[in-house]
């Protein structure tokens, strides 16, 4: 299990990505701090889903794992981690 490494959010209007300090554009200065939290939502949700599985709450970290994958449903890792959370615990009833 690996953290996922970050990613680039680009300015919708430059197409120049966000500063990781500031998380404002470089070249416009526009503040993208909700855009690049809209973008990571499903990153935070499968990191925090981690630290569940880690302390073998398997349940938490199910409902954060869906999360992600709804949000980001190209997200790899959450996607191979639900899986083998739901192997091992199986799928709820209700
Ligand atoms: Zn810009």
């Amino acid at each position: 299990m690996t953290a996922v490494p970050p990613i680039e959010v680009p300015c919708p209007q430059c197409a120049v990505p966000a500063d990781a300090e500031s998380l404002r554009c470089p070249s416009c200065r526009e503040d993208l701090a909700a855009l690049v939290r809209l973008r990571y939502a499903g990153r935070i949700d499968y990191n925090e889903a981690l630290e569940h599985v880690r302390a073998g709450e398997d349940a938490a970290a199910r409902v954060l794992l869906q999360r992600a994958v709804a949000q980001e449903p190209g997200l790899r890792p959450a996607l191979d981690l639900l899986a083998e959370i739901t192997a091992r615990v199986g799928t709820p009833t209700g």
